[in-house]
């Protein structure tokens, strides 16, 4: 069988899959999409999204269809069974991204966007109806044996047919999921993080608009914890813990579902329900997310609960991290090492939402009354759960200070805010584009750049945005506005003259002051691993991964 090539191979057309083959094309890498069902799966999972996911899609121009149906929530508050708040998640504040913090949306209609974007992609090549069924590496490449599906009747799933195609690629992506057939043939385990809970997921289409007491949130009564959300601005989800005895083959009868809407007022006028489905609510972590050419992201690396809404939140960002890195080393601009950075930068940051989604899932998963009573009274008292801040980068591609460490706002996700160029306003990856970034405030930060600098600027593609403060109108090509003082206090906060963004919005470090740019952007070329044509006295700065 004569194989097919490309330099990336993923397997599995859900969110991520589809990310990670929308932000690698984009990358100018060439893609093979497998995907053993013919269509998308195109009903709802993830209904929560946040500011970084929104500005990975406007750097896909994906958003819009994604940002006219999403639902204008702004709080979502978790109640006791007497209707006293336990907590309250502001999400209508201004992320650091450019967006509101938190939307809710219909997963099919940000499916579809990135659909539409790789279809469009001479890059990415869609092989829908097809499964990948043999899988093998060496030091040369991986192949991958797909096999053609089709769907027959009585049976849930497609089956193959036998007809085959070898593909093969310079690396492979398993997105394939929670049962991830890639993350079985590599025989890698998964941590289990010891959440267990079984709940009746209900989604349907609103038929007329309707008047709900209760609006966004978790209603955490022990005699039927239930959670309340909208997704997007036409359809609603209901999700009911499962009780003590209680069945899934009872709680997926339609009448079921019914019976649980009718509680809350909610009848066939008013609702048509397009999924009614229990779901485990799990929390693991592969042990491994890469062996050799091989990578695991999405749920195929990492499972957690939904009460933070972040599994696909986290896949998403997997796939950002890995499309970049692809991007260099596929060039050959970097080394294959700089690939090992994908697991320290992405594992920590994604156990430490999981973490965040166990322990906020089990205040609404108590169904004992006097365990919910105990609690209740903790909160009263000004208790919290134990969540763990919002994550950042805390390895991997980051600027180090002389003693090693990695100094507070290093890590961090990179500002996004209105800016003005001679013609434009508006937010700054619109005005000037996405990749790397030199964004620097005062005198052209080129005056201060010695030749090795302008080599990696040049070699990453690396733009500088000089910024002008507020009503100063830009005086050269690469000055923008400031146009609310966004970037001047920004940088102020961190005492920084200049920051260097990288392609995922991370920021990889700053300096106080422009004279420091030729030493952040050498640290840069290092542990990226990038060729150099002069010394390499800063290579104790060489930061290793981890
Ligand atoms: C009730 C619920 C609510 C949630 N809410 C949120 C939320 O608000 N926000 C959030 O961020 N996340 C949420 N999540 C999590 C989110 O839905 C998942 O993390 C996300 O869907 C995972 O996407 P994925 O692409 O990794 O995997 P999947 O969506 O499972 O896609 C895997 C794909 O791989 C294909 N595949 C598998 N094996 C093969 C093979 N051998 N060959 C070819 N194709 C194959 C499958 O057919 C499938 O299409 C929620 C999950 C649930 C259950």
């Amino acid at each position: 069988m004569d194989a097919e090539r490309y330099d990336l191979i993923v397997v599995g057309m859900g969110p991520v899959g589809l990310m990670m083959a929308a932000t690698a094309g984009q990358a100018g890498c060439s893609v093979a999409l497998v995907e053993r069902h013919r269509s998308l799966y195109g009903l709802p999972r993830a209904g929560h999204i946040d500011h970084e996911i929104m500005r990975l899609l406007q750097s896909l121009d994906c958003h819009e269809p994604v940002l006219d149906d999403c639902y204008p929530t702004l709080e979502y508050v978790w109640v006791n069974a007497e209707g006293e708040t336990l907590l309250e998640f502001d999400w209508g504040a201004e992320g650091v991204c450019g967006w509101h913090s938190d939307y809710m949306q219909y997963q099919p209609i940000l499916e579809q966007a990135l659909l539409d974007r790789i279809t469009a992609d001479p890059k990415v090549t869609m092989l829908q109806g097809w499964e990948a069924v043999e899988l093998e590496q060496d030091e040369a490449g991986v192949d991958l044996i797909i096999d053609r599906t089709e769907m027959r009747p009585g049976e849930p799933m497609p089956v193959t047919t036998g007809e085959r195609r070898r593909l093969s690629g310079e690396y492979l992506v398993g997105a394939d999921g929670a049962r991830s057939f890639v993350r079985e043939v590599l025989g890698i385990g998964r941590e289990d993080l010891g959440f267990n809970e079984q709940w009746l997921d209900v989604d349907a289409r609103k038929k007329r608009p309707l008047d709900l007491e209760f609006d966004c949130g978790q209603i955490c009564d022990p005699r039927r914890p239930l959670t309340v959300l909208p997704l997007g601005k036409h359809h609603r989800r209901w999700e009911w813990a499962l009780l003590p005895g209680e069945t899934r083959e009872e709680l997926e009868r339609p009448d079921a579902a019914w019976k649980l809407l009718a509680e809350l007022d909610v009848g066939p006028d008013d609702v048509e329900i397009v999924r009614q489905i229990v779901y485990t609510f799990e929390a693991r972590i592969a042990e491994r997310w890469r062996q050799g050419r091989i990578f695991l992201i999405g749920d195929a690396a990492h499972t957690m609960p939904p009460f933070m809404g972040q599994g696909m939140c986290s896949g998403m960002r997997d796939a950002k991290n890995l499309a970049w890195k692809f991007d260099l080393v596929l060039r050959g601009l970097a080394p294959a090492e700089l690939l090992d950075s994908f697991e320290p930068e992405r594992v920590p940051h994604t156990r430490d939402w999981t973490v965040m989604s166990l322990e906020a899932g089990k205040v609404p998963c108590t169904t004992d009354p006097q365990e919910a009573r105990e609690r209740d009274e903790r909160f009263r008292a000004g208790w919290r759960p134990p969540l763990p801040d919002v994550p950042k980068l805390t390895a991997g591609i980051l600027h180090r200070e002389a003693d090693g460490s990695i100094s507070a706002a290093t890590g961090d996700l990179g500002l996004q805010a209105r800016v003005r160029d001679g013609e434009r306003l508006g937010l700054l990856d619109d005005v000037v584009g996405t990749g790397w970034a030199l964004i620097s405030v005062g005198p052209d930060p080129r005056g201060a750049l010695d030749e090795r600098a302008q080599e990696v600027l040049a070699t990453l593609g690396m733009r500088i945005v000089a910024i002008a403060p507020p009503g100063r109108l830009p005086a050269r090509p690469d000055e923008v506005e400031d146009v609310d003082g966004a970037y001047l206090a920004h940088l102020r906060e961190r005492d920084w003259e200049a920051m260097v963004v990288r392609p995922d919005f991370y920021v990889f470090g700053g300096v106080v002051a422009r004279a420091e740019l030729p030493d952040l952007l050498e640290e840069l070329r290092l542990q990226l691993g990038l060729a150099a044509t002069g010394s390499d006295e800063l290579a104790g700065r060489k930061a290793p991964v981890g």
